[in-house]
């Protein structure tokens, strides 16, 4: 480090996004920085944000955590994907399950074998082929990594958990690793005269909190990002409509299911998350389609136990903030950017954003190149996942409601638009290197949507029918053994993740 050194760093919010991103920073600089983090109660989380995707298990790894301890502290469960039920159509549903259904052949993706088959009246289902959707719509789980006696992988796992627990048990990590919490409400922002950098904050009590680099954590309102930099933001309500969310969580049922459900209404859709001591449910919709009042009688009515607190409605614009790091202000979480939660995206957007800014981390001064760069990759993550969020609602049939006529007609960007045409044509998928979705995910929910192309890849004709036929028949065999072979998932939380 250079005179330019950051000696501290100040983090405002302690929502998931605060205590995630402390930890992490404070896993990687072992105390040669000093971390002060700001935190109002007054003002509390959003707290909701319960579902997340399976790349975070790499980060609790990182933190050192194991995973049945995190989970007893925090209710938490298992998710082995996403069930989506009448989003095509009313009626219909299918998951996208993490992990990959079948298994590839060669350079061919299984998809385009199964297609394959598909198009000649044969194969089943694709979920047919997926072991985690198969445990899933079972009940099941316990870890496993592969198939036993077969090289196949075995189950993908995501969880989900409480999000004031997760806060609180990542604090205790936080205070461990020398993180300081400071009790506070940020009334002010001070800028430096000579190049506008924040220089400190004033607390509401008249403290003033110093600090070379700052994060801001401070949701949706942004405080330093956009109240203190005017980062900007860019609005995608118009391929994402929905701004508002009602949530409300319930008593459990008897049955722990190891998945989320989105369920699709008329001006939006419901969530489910299961957890040990109760189900989270919420409601997210568009106030131009439908008023409050009906959106949380729809909430209410669809409900699988009694109701446990007064439902809570938040309100949000879908989009990205212009720029996440602005002179010495990084943001995480959402006063970096909101899309709503259909895919369970946004806590892996504080994991990879903190991980991409550790890369970039400013040791040697702020370089406005690598500022520059770094906001130019986050921006595109964001677009990616946007894209890939904004599939679910173009690629519809519905047409009994103004909402869905609206999704099914509007224009979506040139980007979507192409990778659906050419998926069609084609039968084959244009991913970037950048997509945190992959040809597995993109297949299951465009294949779910009830977009099938026309014709098989041919490099599957390199494979005759028989052997084909032999080949799929086989993989069945081995996932139904493997699915009969683990045990209740309920049973298998109670026995290993229950707080002691
Ligand atoms: P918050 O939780 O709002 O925390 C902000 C913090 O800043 C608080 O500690 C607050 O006290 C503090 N603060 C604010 N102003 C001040 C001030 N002036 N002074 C001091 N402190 C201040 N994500 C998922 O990955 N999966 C999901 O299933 C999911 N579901 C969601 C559902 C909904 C309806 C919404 C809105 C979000 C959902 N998210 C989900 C997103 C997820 O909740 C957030 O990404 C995550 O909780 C991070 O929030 P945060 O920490 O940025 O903000």
């Amino acid at each position: 480090m250079n005179d330019q050194a950051i000696k501290r760093v100040v983090i405002v919010g302690g929502g998931t996004a605060g205590w995630l991103s402390a930890a992490m920073l404070a896993r990687v600089v072992n105390r040669s920085i000093e971390i002060v983090l700001v935190e109002s109660e007054d003002i509390g989380t959003v707290g909701v944000g319960e579902a997340t995707i399976p790349p975070l298990a790499n980060l609790f790894i990182f933190l050192g955590i194991p995973e049945h301890e995190m989970l007893a502290a925090v209710q938490g469960t298992y998710k082995l994907g996403i069930e989506f039920v009448d989003w095509h159509r009313k009626g219909h549903r299918y998951t996208h399950a993490f992990g990959s259904p079948g298994r590839d052949l060669g350079i061919v993706p299984f998809y385009e074998y199964w297609l394959k088959e598909h198009l000649a009246g044969r194969g089943g289902s694709l979920w047919d082929y997926s072991l985690n959707d198969l445990a899933a719509q079972a009940g099941r789980f316990a870890p496993l990594k592969q198939l036993p006696n077969a090289p196949m992988a075995g189950l993908t796992h995501a969880w989900h958990f409480d999000a004031g627990l997760l806060a609180k048990f990542l604090r205790r990590v936080c205070e461990a690793q020398g993180v300081t919490r400071r009790e506070g409400m940020v009334s002010g922002v001070n800028l430096r005269a000579e190049d506008g950098f924040i220089d400190s904050l004033t607390l509401s009590d008249g403290a003033i909190v110093e600090g070379d680099l700052f994060i801001d954590c401070s949701g949706f309102r942004g405080l330093l990002i956009e109240g203190a930099l005017k980062a900007g933001y860019e609005d995608w309500t118009h391929v994402l409509p929905c701004d508002r969310a009602i949530a409300v969580p319930c008593a459990s049922t008897q049955t722990l299911l190891p998945y989320t459900r989105a369920t699709a209404h008329s001006a939006g859709w419901q969530w489910r998350i299961p957890l040990q001591h109760r189900i989270g449910n919420g409601h997210v919709f568009c106030s131009a389609f439908m008023a409050e009042d009906e959106a949380r009688d729809i909430l209410m009515t669809n409900l699988d136990g009694k109701a446990l607190a007064d439902p809570r409605t938040l309100s949000f614009t879908t989009g990205r903030r212009k720029a996440s790091w602005v002179k010495n202000c990084v943001a995480f979480g959402l006063s970096s950017g909101f899309m709503e939660p259909l895919e369970s995206t946004s806590i892996h957007l504080v994991q990879s954003g903190m991980t991409r800014f550790l890369k970039f981390f400013p040791d040697k001064g702020f370089s406005p190149l690598e500022i520059a760069e770094y906001n130019r990759l986050t921006a595109h993550e964001y677009e990616l996942i946007r894209d890939f969020l904004v599939l679910h609602y173009k690629a519809t049939q519905r047409d009994d409601s103004e909402f869905w006529n609206h999704c099914r007609t509007m224009t979506i960007p040139d980007s979507l638009a192409h990778k659906i045409d050419y998926f069609r044509e084609h039968g084959r998928l244009i991913i970037e290197e950048a997509d945190l979705f992959r040809d597995t995910n993109w297949a299951q929910v465009l294949i779910g949507q009830g977009i099938i192309p026309k014709s098989p890849s041919p490099l599957t004709l390199t494979v005759s029918d028989e052997k084909l036929g032999e080949y799929m028949a086989n993989i069945r065999q081995l996932l139904s053994a493997a699915v009969a072979g683990l045990p209740d998932h309920g049973a298998y939380v109670a026995q290993n993740c229950r707080a002691k």
